[in-house]
C-alpha cells in the first residue's frame, strides 16, 4: 500500500537563499518511519493565489498534506487567509490558545498586542494541534471529501515539536494497517558511482522488489536498497550480493 503526503513549504526567504528550507528532510524521514511516502516537497512565496493554488494541486494528487510557515504575527503571514479563502470557511479565535498567551506574556510582564492575538486564530472547524515551544497552534482540516490537511508553523523547532508530539502519533493510528518500508544501505569508497555500476551491469544484479538508489560523496557512494516489509528477504539478500559484489570497496558505517 502506497500512501503519498505532499508538503507545502511557504515563505519567501526560503526561495531567495536566506533560509535552508530543511521541512522536507524532517517531513520524509518521519514518514518514512511509519511507510507512508512524501511524494513531493513544493515550495512557494507568500502569496495567497499560489497558496490556493498549490494546496488545490497537492489535493488533487493525494489524500495528506502538510502546508508550514506564515502563521505568525506579522503582515507577510498570510496562510491563514489563504486557506479561509481556499475552503470558503472563517478564521475563528481559539480560546484556549488566546488564554496560553495570556498567561505568556503575562509572565513576561507585557500586554498581549492585537497582533500577537492573530496567532490565536485558526480555520473554522479545524482540529487545534499543541505547540509546545510557540505560541502559534497547528491546525487539522479535513475536507468535504476526508483529505486531510496539516498546517504548521515555519519555525523548524515549532514544525518539528508539532510533527513529533500531534501529528505522528495521529497518523500512526490512522494508518496502523501500513506496514514500514524496510530500508539498508551498502556503503563504498574509493570506487566511482559508474564504476560500481559496470559491476552490477556485469552481474546482471536486478533484484526483483527492492528499490535502489546511490548517493555519491566524498570519495564514497551510499547505496540504498529499500522495499515493502512483507519484502525483508528481498532486501537481505540483495545487500548481501551487493556487499560480495563490491567487497574490496565496502565501509562500515563507523570506519
Ligand atoms: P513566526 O511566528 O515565527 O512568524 P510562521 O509560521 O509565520 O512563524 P514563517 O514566518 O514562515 O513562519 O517563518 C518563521 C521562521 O521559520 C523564519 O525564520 C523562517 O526562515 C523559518 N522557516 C520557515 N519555513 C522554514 C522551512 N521550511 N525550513 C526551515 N526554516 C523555515
Ligand atoms: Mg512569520
Amino acid at each position: 500500500m502506497d500512501i503519498q503526503a505532499e508538503l507545502i513549504s511557504i515563505g519567501n526567504e526560503l526561495l531567495s537563499g536566506q533560509t535552508l528550507n530543511t521541512h522536507g528532510r524532517d517531513l520524509g524521514e518521519a514518514l518514512q518511519n511509519i511507510g507512508l511516502r512524501l511524494s513531493r516537497d513544493t515550495t512557494i512565496p507568500d502569496d495567497i493565489p499560489i497558496i490556493g493554488s498549490a494546496i488545490d494541486d497537492s489535493l488533487d494528487r493525494v489524500d495528506l498534506v502538510v502546508v508550514s510557515g506564515g502563521l505568525g504575527p506579522t503582515i507577510d503571514d498570510i496562510t491563514r487567509d489563504a486557506l479561509a479563502e481556499l475552503f470558503s470557511r472563517k478564521i475563528v479565535l481559539d480560546q484556549p490558545t488566546v488564554d496560553k498567551m495570556e498567561i505568556f506574556f503575562e509572565k513576561k510582564g507585557k500586554r498581549m498586542s492585537l497582533a500577537a492575538t492573530r496567532q490565536a486564530q485558526v480555520l473554522e472547524g479545524a482540529a487545534v494541534l499543541n505547540n509546545s515551544v510557540g505560541l502559534a497552534p497547528g491546525q487539522r482540516i479535513e475536507t468535504n471529501d476526508g483529505k486531510i490537511i496539516f498546517v504548521l508553523p515555519g519555525p523548524p523547532n515549532e514544525f518539528n515539536a508539532i510533527l513529533s508530539e500531534e501529528i505522528m502519533p495521529w497518523l500512526k493510528i490512522k494508518y496502523a494497517h501500513v506496514k514500514p518500508l524496510i530500508v539498508r544501505f551498502v556503503r563504498t569508497q574509493g570506487i566511482g558511482e559508474s564504476d560500481i555500476v559496470t559491476i552490477l551491469e556485469k552481474e546482471h544484479f536486478q533484484p526483483l522488489d527492492v528499490d535502489l538508489g546511490f548517493y555519491p560523496g566524498k570519495g564514497r557512494v551510499k547505496i540504498r536498497l529499500s522495499s515493502t516489509a512483507d519484502n525483508e528477504n528481498k532486501v537481505l539478500e540483495a545487500q548481501a550480493r551487493l556487499q560480495g559484489f563490491l567487497a574490496e570497496h565496502i565501509v562500515t558505517e563507523d570506519s
